[in-house]
């Protein structure tokens, strides 16, 4: 029994973390675990437990609630905000230490029980930081109810500002722990995957908000937490919004933007170029022969060297450039500022991308050696804003055409209106990956 438990404790992930964030995982639970141990001591008064049990329950109310919601949330980065710490920060505000910290083990325990994964070094990590979390808002309360007492302001405004800064002090605690962690378990990572986006900071507003709103109540009345219900779950709801508008406008095989949000897109960007007499290039690529792929390697592998390429294209545009799926296995790309020179140059940059590099056709297998990998070419017509039309629909049937010419003339070529236009680069660098092709180009 003994070695076991043992070979269990071993086999643990929390001892895999890299030595830094292993520390301060331990630490952060040692001193909640410390904390916990001193105030357990003193038992719960019978006159709290009526708020309490109210406060719980409506937490759990909201746990159930909120599961389809949750599922459907995406769990990109390891920041994930939810409505959850309510009904904690409405605990640790109206409720004595020992009451408060048995909710929010009581709360955290249940949703452990009910969520579906959960990694258990990560749980007791986030359980740590609500308890000190918990404390922090707590002492907080205490401390500003004492000193606004003490300078004579009515009991009202002391109830309000000591709870609202209880809340603030709940949030910060909260997310400069997990901040700490982020970092400390992938050092490179950005101030805004260590705190979250605004949408993330909306989140922590609403929670702060609604926490205290529920505080409030219960100081009235134990059962009056009740209220906060229905506006917790119709804000968890709200939380998908900003999920569901990313979903609507991206394409799910590639993650560019499908093509109506691209046209939407790129039709502002074309209005704020007429207004400033600038250049616009509209560029559209089309994979040769993929056909073949989907013939020889079937219809997955053909999605994923879809993907492949959409990450390649991707990864060689500027920041300010607009990528799209137009269709099947055709991209657009909105290039604002761009003259013909620059847009020529870019679809030759766009093309040498996608030939000079072998895509897998499936997806890296840990371990796996020797993925199978395909060579892909791609033709790509050109039109700029204004010479070649001066509506979007002009720019996308010109390059349409030039793309038709660009097939015509051999593929795995550049072309705007009916003639080729040379890489210029590759000219000048005969050694160039894929240059035997490029210099067969003419100019007619
Ligand atoms: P070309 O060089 O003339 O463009 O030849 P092609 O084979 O690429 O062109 P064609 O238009 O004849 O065929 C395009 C193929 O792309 C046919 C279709 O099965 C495939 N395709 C379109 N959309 C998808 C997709 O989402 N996934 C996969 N796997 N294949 C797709
Ligand atoms: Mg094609
Ligand atoms: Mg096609």
């Amino acid at each position: 029994m003994v070695a076991h438990s043992g070979h269990h404790v071993r086999s643990w992930g929390l001892w895999s973390l890299p030595a830094p964030a292993l520390t301060f995982f331990l630490l952060v639970d040692a001193a909640a675990v410390t904390y916990a141990l001193t105030i357990l001591a003193s038992s719960p008064r019978v006159a709290d437990l009526s708020t309490a049990a109210t406060l719980c329950a409506c937490a759990v109310v909201c746990i159930e609630g909120a599961r389809r919601v949750e599922r459907r949330r995406r769990r990109g980065g390891a920041l994930h905000k939810d409505l959850q710490p309510v009904w904690m920060i409405a605990a640790a505000i109206v409720l004595p230490p020992t009451t408060a910290l048995l909710c929010v083990i009581l709360l955290r325990t249940w949703w452990r029980v009910r969520a579906s994964r959960c990694i258990p070094h990560r749980w007791t990590f986030s359980t740590a930081v609500v308890v000190i979390a918990a404390v922090c808002a707590h002492s907080t309360y205490d401390a500003v109810a004492g000193v606004l007492g003490d300078a004579g302001w009515a009991q009202h405004q002391v109830v309000t500002v000591a709870t609202m800064l209880a809340a603030l002090a709940f949030l910060a605690t909260d997310a400069l722990l997990c901040a700490v962690a982020i970092r400390l378990l992938a050092p490179t990572s950005t101030l805004r995957e260590m705190f979250g986006d605004s949408a993330d900071l909306a989140v922590d507003a609403v929670t702060g908000g609604l926490g205290c709103l529920v505080a409030a109540a219960s100081m009235v009345t134990p059962w009056a937490g009740v209220l906060g219900i229905p506006i917790t779950l119709a804000g968890q709801r709200a939380l998908l919004l900003a999920q569901l508008e990313s979903e609507a406008s991206t394409d799910g095989k590639t993650e560019l933007s499908n093509f109506p949000h691209w046209r939407q897109e790129v039709e502002d960007l074309l209005d704020r170029a007429r207004r400033r007499e600038a250049r616009f290039a509209i560029l559209l690529a089309d994979i040769d022969h993929f056909k073949r792929i989907n013939d020889t390697h079937g219809h997955l592998a053909g999605d994923h060297v879809l993907r492949e390429v959409a990450a390649r294209m991707r990864a060689v545009i500027r920041t300010e450039d607009v990528a799209g799926r137009f269709g099947g296995e055709e991209f657009v790309i909105g290039m604002p500022g761009v003259d013909v020179a620059d847009a020529v140059g870019a679809a030759h940059r766009l093309r040498t991308a996608i030939s000079g590099s072998l895509l897998p056709i499936r997806p890296a297998e840990a371990g796996a050696d020797g993925a199978e990998v395909v060579r892909l070419t791609i033709s790509v017509g050109v039109a700029v804003y204004p010479s070649d039309g001066t509506t979007l629909d002009q720019l996308l049937d010109h390059a349409d055409r030039a793309l038709y010419a660009a097939k015509a003339a051999g593929r795995n070529r550049v072309s705007r209106g009916q003639g080729i236009e040379p890489d210029v680069v590759a000219l000048a660098q005969p050694t160039d990956l894929d240059a035997p092709g490029q210099r067969r180009a003419t100019v007619p």
